[in-house]
């Protein structure tokens, strides 16, 4: 047994743009979660896909989770500055036997399925100019939650060997995202829902790289009126700094944190605090 560690939360936007009423939901109940447990809350920007992050928004979105009282550890961390680690770790799964090189095109997955189908797994091509992915042997099918309880997650999807590298040279997410939750000692992992299906490729590799696994809980997605996930593609409204009371007020409706008269900042993230305790902690 390895001793237990001292709380540790985070929130890990990606900074392709402001966050909206959907980020706020996942980074407050990350923030209520962590001070519950009178633990750390970091903040990590996951710029790991440069193509897709927007110069500014890393900014943007820290002042923010400032405007609205979230205020996180010093330590934040970029996850493009962390490209020499992450290779280091690709280079042990890969002497470890758990990594192939995958040539296949996009169209030519989705040719064969909806899920990745091994196709490369035994063509030991060269690792040069291919995506890298993992050897998933699929012994991870579900996993326990701590809002949601035992969770079944999608076998075909669980099994898939999942990319580490993409050919078109960057880290995935994947990767990037067990490694500096490994490396920042995080306890505790509180996101939303839209990540549970990743979830037991991302328990494969703690088990891998750690000794250790963290606690997941996953809080409901919010959907636009047409039940779609509320996300920057979708055209959803950045926060705005006018209405930080209105706005967290609406994401403790979210998650089912009733407040009685509460209509300041603080005075709201304080009674959600005792609330997510009630609602949430056994
Ligand atoms: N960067 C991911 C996102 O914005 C979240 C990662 C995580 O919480 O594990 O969707
Ligand atoms: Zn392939």
């Amino acid at each position: 047994m390895v001793a237990a560690l001292p709380y540790r939360g985070r929130f890990a936007p990606t900074p392709s743009g402001p966050l909206h009423l959907g980020s706020l939901v996942a980074a407050l109940a990350s923030y209520l979660d962590a001070r519950v447990h009178q633990g750390d809350w970091l903040v990590r920007i996951e710029d790991i896909d440069e193509p897709r992050s927007v110069p500014g928004a890393a900014e943007i979105i820290l002042e923010q989770l400032h405007d609205h009282g979230l205020h996180w550890h010093p330590e934040v961390l970029w996850q493009s500055q962390r490209k020499p680690r992450y290779q280091q770790v690709l280079n042990e799964l890969q002497q470890a036997g758990l990594t192939y090189a995958c040539d296949c095109t996009r169209q030519q997955i989705k040719a064969r399925g909806q899920h990745y189908d091994g196709h490369c797994r035994n063509r030991q091509l060269a690792t040069a100019t291919h995506a890298i992915r993992f050897r998933n042997d699929g012994s991870i099918g579900a996993f326990t939650d701590r809002l949601l309880g035992h969770t079944i997650v999608n076998t075909e999807a669980a099994g898939e060997d999942f990319v580490l590298f993409r050919r078109d040279g960057w880290f995935t997410y994947q990767l990037a995202v067990v490694v500096d939750d490994i490396d920042q000692q995080i306890t505790d992992i509180v996101r939303g829902a839209d990540l549970i299906d990743a979830t037991p490729w991302q328990l494969l590799l703690w088990r891998q790289l750690s000794q250790r696994q963290p606690r997941f809980a996953h809080v409901p997605l919010v959907t636009d009126a047409h039940g779609r996930k509320l996300s920057k593609q979708n055209h959803a409204q950045p926060l705005s700094a006018l209405q930080v009371v209105g706005q967290l007020k609406q994401a403790c409706q979210y998650l089912q944190l009733p407040l009685q008269g509460a209509n300041s900042r603080d005075d709201i993230l304080q009674q959600a605090t005792r609330q997510w305790q009630r609602r949430w902690l056994p």
